[in-house]
């Protein structure tokens, strides 16, 4: 219940007018996110990579409307990635992207263009692109799009949502030699003809996802914080014989910091999946909707006099 009103507050104009002129908001947006700028971006990825992960970073910003905001969000992402091979960053840090803030709602072809300038640049700094994955709406699309952008950039990732009642066949399709595919439960509010609604159905297929993954040619990066499947990933990776470079677990900057760290130390690849910019109400929204400790810790962010 409270999982889809967030949800459906993640795409209201209105409440994000709201919530974004709260100043106390910024308490709990600083968990989630790193800053706004590029320089907050790279302090919170250096702090990481000394504790020995890598990250993934997110210039934040979805559903671009109009060509010159898909011209500025490719223009940031070359100038990230610019900063982070100037900072000795790459290759553990890479970046990740949304087709839909780079034009993918106005034209297939004009986010093709921009996130295949994206991972030029990115290929430049020695690192790689992974491409998000949005609401079911945008999925054909998408996978579209990475099979021309891997033509020239083979190792651009992809991410596939276990909610998703087709994803089992989507990851049959990737679990190629030499192809990136994050695996998550998907967070987006869908319709029961196309996703498991039940926390159960989506857990079962999430397994049976990784399990084909695993077994497969091509590299898991396992995205999920719940202790149950992460034990499942490491036991599936034994299982597998995959060493530490043949696969990576991921999570969210700001969420179960003491797991990354004892996954890392257990000698797993972790990526740290980093947030930043000032267009960050939709993501928080959706982050909020996934956990009641997060929505308290929210009430509390509003209500405080701080
Ligand atoms: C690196 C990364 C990239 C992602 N990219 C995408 C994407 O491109 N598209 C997309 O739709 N979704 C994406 N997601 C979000 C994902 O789909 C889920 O919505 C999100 O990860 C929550 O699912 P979960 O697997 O962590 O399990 P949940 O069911 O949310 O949580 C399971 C359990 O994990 C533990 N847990 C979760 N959160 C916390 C917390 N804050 N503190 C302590 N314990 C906690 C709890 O034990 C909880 O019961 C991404 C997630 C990650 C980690």
């Amino acid at each position: 219940m409270l999982r889809s009103v967030f949800l459906a507050a993640a795409g209201s104009a209105r409440m994000e007018r709201l919530v974004s002129s709260v100043p106390v908001t910024k308490g709990i947006v600083q968990r989630f996110v790193a800053g706004e700028g590029v320089d907050d971006a790279l302090r919170a990825s250096r702090v990481l990579a000394d504790d020995g992960l890598a990250v993934s970073l997110d210039h934040l910003g979805e559903d671009t409307l109009t060509e010159e905001q898909a011209t500025a969000t490719r223009d940031h992402y070359l100038a990230l990635l610019g900063r982070l091979k100037g900072a000795g960053l790459t290759p553990a840090a890479e970046v990740s992207l949304k087709l839909s803030a780079v034009g993918q709602k106005l034209d297939d072809r004009l986010a093709f263009d921009h996130a295949s300038a994206i991972c030029a640049a990115a290929a430049e700094a020695g690192t790689t692109v992974t491409l998000d994955a949005e609401d079911h709406t945008t999925t054909d699309s998408t996978l579209e799009i990475l099979a021309d952008l891997r033509k020239d950039y083979p190792g651009t990732g992809a991410v596939l949502q276990a909610y998703l009642r087709r994803t089992e066949g989507d990851c049959r399709d990737l679990a190629t030699a030499g192809s990136r595919v994050r695996l998550c439960k998907g967070a987006y509010a869908e319709p029961e003809s196309v996703a498991y609604q039940s926390a159960l159905d989506v857990d079962k297929a999430y397994v049976r996802c990784l399990n084909i993954l695993m077994s497969g040619e091509g590299y898991p990066m396992v995205a999920t914080h719940d202790p149950r499947l992460v034990a499942i990933a490491e036991d599936r990776a034994r299982w597998f014989d995959r060493r530490s470079d043949e696969f990576e677990f991921q999570m969210l900057y700001g969420v179960r910091p003491e797991e990354q760290a004892r996954l890392a130390a257990a000698g797993h690849t972790v990526r740290v999946y980093v947030p930043f910019g000032d267009q960050w109400y939709g993501y928080l929204m959706r982050r909020l909707a996934e956990r009641p400790a997060n929505v308290a810790f929210f009430g509390k962010a509003l209500t405080s006099k701080k």
